[in-house]
């Protein structure tokens, strides 16, 4: 709905607020690896600041926390332009929410009369932090966070000391360049360790995963890295000169063939019903996986198809976060924080 009337102060005064709080919250995350609210919190604020942008479109400012990718560059890194623009992701947080996102991409599709090519790729939401990996003829020449987007942060000598990201690729006819995209993640079961070591060493334990990794693979100096147990899983790709593949699916068949690990949680599904059943079935086991999730992600497999979808400032048009409903505190978590 949008309406032109004047927004009245109270409105322009929550949503200066917004901004300010949705700014703030995400600097703590981001950048101290340091959230001072839960994400559910923080969703709430991010889709009340989405809603008054959508009644009063003349408030949106090009700084707007939603046309932007959330994210700053450290000084204490070095920054690095990443070669293709990284995006976030578009959430929805229903099913019917869903059915109306995919309903617009197949109109979408349909549009152009390709929707016999139109497949869904769907995998978990990994609670990590997004990494982008630069090979040049197979040898691993930078690795970066994402950063707003454009510029990450250069952390290629902490991400070589993780055994997950090969400093070169196998196989032979690698591309020129290629960007590859994948999630840095410490497993459950490696979290819960790490988290008493911390405590029988009289730390503070970590609140999440997500934290524990982000801030793992931020530190200045590399060994510090190396003791923490971080994992990667890829999820995408960047710049690509002369990959041979015409698919998301088909890059991830390519990219294990090179050494890199792709999610074991992913399979292509022709049908809204079989992408509903995925995301009951992971809803049912989410807690049974090597690692945390926050949600599923569809996007749509093939590349010329998600070229003609684009994207928008923030979010490629082809892929959609389905986040599920929050939860409780790990009771596991709990009884730490109590022991400190
Ligand atoms: P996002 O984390 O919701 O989605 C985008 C990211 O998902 C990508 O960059 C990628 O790294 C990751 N991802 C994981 N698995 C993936 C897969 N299979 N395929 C593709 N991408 C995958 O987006 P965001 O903009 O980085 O952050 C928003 C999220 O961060 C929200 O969930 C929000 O709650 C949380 N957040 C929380 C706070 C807080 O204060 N608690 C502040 C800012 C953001």
């Amino acid at each position: 709905p949008q309406t032109d009337e004047i927004p009245a102060q109270g409105i322009r005064d929550e949503y200066e607020q917004l901004t300010e709080d949705v700014r703030r919250y995400r600097y703590a995350y981001y950048n101290e690896d340091s959230p001072l609210v839960s994400d559910a919190e923080f969703d709430q604020l991010y889709r009340r600041l989405e809603e008054i942008e959508a009644l009063h479109p003349e408030l949106v400012a090009n700084d707007s926390p939603t046309q932007e990718v959330g994210g700053e560059v450290s000084a204490a890194f070095a920054p690095v332009e990443h070669l293709q623009r990284m995006y976030s992701l578009e959430d929805v947080f229903s099913l019917e929410e869903l059915q109306v996102w995919i309903g617009r991409a197949t109109a979408s599709v349909e549009k152009q009369g390709r929707v016999d090519e139109l497949t869904w790729l769907s995998e978990v939401k990994i609670d990590g932090l997004a990494v982008n990996l630069l090979y040049r003829n197979g040898e691993l020449v930078r690795a970066a966070t994402r950063g707003d987007g454009h510029t990450g942060e250069d952390i290629t000598h902490n991400a070589l000391t993780i055994k997950d990201i090969p400093r070169t690729l196998k196989g032979s006819g690698h591309p020129a360049e290629v960007e590859i995209r994948g999630e840095v993640f410490i497993p459950s079961k490696a979290f819960l360790e790490l988290n008493e070591q911390m405590v029988e060493a009289g730390k503070a334990p970590f609140a999440n995963p997500r934290n524990a990794a982000a801030g793992s693979l931020r530190q200045k100096d590399p060994a510090l890295t190396a003791q923490r147990p971080l994992s990667m899983f890829v999820h995408g790709i960047g710049a690509r000169e002369g990959l041979a593949a015409s698919s998301q699916s088909e890059t991830y068949a390519l990219l294990q063939e090179w050494g890199l690990p792709t999610s074991p949680y992913f399979k292509v599904l022709d049908s809204y019903d079989d992408v509903l059943k995925f995301i009951e079935h992971f809803g049912d086991h989410r807690h049974d996986l090597l690692h945390e999730i926050d949600g599923i992600v569809i996007k749509v497999d093939d590349f010329a198809l998600q070229r003609a979808l684009g994207h928008t400032s923030r979010v490629p048009r082809w892929a959609v976060a389905y986040k599920y409903p929050p939860e409780e505190v790990h009771t596991k978590l709990l009884d730490i924080q109590v022991n400190v």
